[in-house]
């Protein structure tokens, strides 16, 4: 990270200086939802940058726009300072954080070890486990994948829910209301900070022109992962609800909602996995770009994986197939508290505490 600020400021205090500047200057005001928050403050405490940070998308059109950056002596770098901040709270706020500062730092290798090594415990499931269920059953009962899910999916939601709590708490939240979860929501179904000050888009693989490559990405992935989760719940419903048990057919909701959520996420993970070579590390938090990327891959296999294996629908590359994609997902579920995708939730959180502080 280029933040050469003095030894003796931390990486709050240095935040602190940043933003202070950004109040008396107000150039950027109307970049994204940072710089309102900014000018609505005079002091600003721990909790407060925490806040700040995590309303940051690390679009950079507030970099490019800066007559303070390097080589002047305020040597300015909002986005890079704020993301440092992010990563540092969530760490914090995770639960054990040294699983944070693990998948963080070496994303790439924990991930792949993880796809792996539970790949192959499935296979052994599978392999010394004959049932003599239909479809995917055949290989893995429909009793071992829940004794296997339910918890993966349960213990990094619990997890999660205490950093959120530890967050709201940094920040000063006050009681949730409807109003304060609609602003919120509908911010971040749009992505709306993602457009930029002037609906142009991100800073951020071009250097200072603006493209909505980004958002786009963004929102092939968001929707594409939501769409996987509607597929899965839906299985769910036909399977305890209405006795109805997999293998779907093409035109059955959860293939109606699988296969374009799985080309969705696909797609918008590669995609960012490509803009994120072309950016600038320094403008972002350069440590954990390993544990990004690793983040973007596991997304990005889930999807494919999953439309792999329902396109080798009867034939012998299911067994494998299938343990490939679990075991994906799997790792995707078990790593959700420690990677990046921790910051969908702590961005929620983070309008709707700026929700809150809008209507005070
Ligand atoms: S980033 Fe630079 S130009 Fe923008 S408000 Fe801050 S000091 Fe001013
Ligand atoms: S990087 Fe973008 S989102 Fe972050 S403060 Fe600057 S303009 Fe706002």
């Amino acid at each position: 990270m280029s933040l050469d600020h003095p030894p003796t400021l931390s990486l709050t205090e240095e935040a602190r200086r940043q933003v202070e500047i950004c109040n008396a200057c107000r150039y950027c005001e109307g970049y994204c939802s940072v710089f309102p928050a900014i000018t609505r403050e005079r002091a600003f405490a721990d909790g407060d940058i925490t806040q700040l940070a995590n309303l940051c998308h690390n679009c950079r059109g507030c970099y490019y726009a800066c007559q303070y950056t390097e080589p002047h002596e305020f040597a300015l770098n909002l986005p890079a300072v704020l993301a440092e901040v992010r990563v540092d709270g969530w760490e914090r706020f995770a639960w054990p954080g040294a699983l944070a500062r693990v998948f963080q730092t070496s994303g790439v290798s924990l991930a792949a070890a993880l796809v792996v090594g539970i790949a192959a415990l499935f296979w052994a499931i599978s392999a010394l486990t004959p049932t003599d269920g239909e479809g995917f059953y055949a290989y893995l009962s429909h009793a071992a994948m829940v004794a296997i899910f339910a918890p993966a999916f349960l213990f990094p939601l619990a997890v999660i829910a205490v950093g959120l709590r530890r967050y709201w708490s940094e920040v000063g939240g006050t009681r949730i209301t409807g109003g304060d979860l609609k602003a919120a929501l509908g911010d971040a179904a749009r992505l709306k900070n993602l457009s930029g000050g002037a609906a142009k888009g991100c800073n951020y693989e071009e250097g200072d022109r603006y493209t909505q490559a980004r958002r786009h990405a963004h929102h092939a992935v968001m929707y594409g992962f939501l769409l996987c989760f509607a597929s899965t719940s839906s299985g769910t419903l036909l399977h305890y609800g209405f006795g109805m048990e997999a293998p779907y057919g093409l035109f059955s909701l959860p293939k109606l909602f699988g296969i374009p959520g799985g080309i969705l996420l696909t797609l918008g993970a590669v995609s960012l996995a490509w803009l994120k070579t072309k950016a600038d590390r320094a403008l972002g938090a350069p440590s954990v770009w390993g544990g990004e990327m690793a983040f973007v891959g596991l997304l990005g296999a889930t999807g494919a994986t999953g439309l792999m294996l329902y396109a080798a629908t009867g034939t012998a590359l299911v067994a494998p197939l299938l343990a490939l994609h679990l075991g994906t997902v799997l790792a995707f579920f078990l790593t959700t508290p420690y990677s990046k995708m921790v910051h969908g939730f702590y961005r929620l959180a983070a309008l709707i505490r700026d929700a809150q502080i809008r209507t005070r």
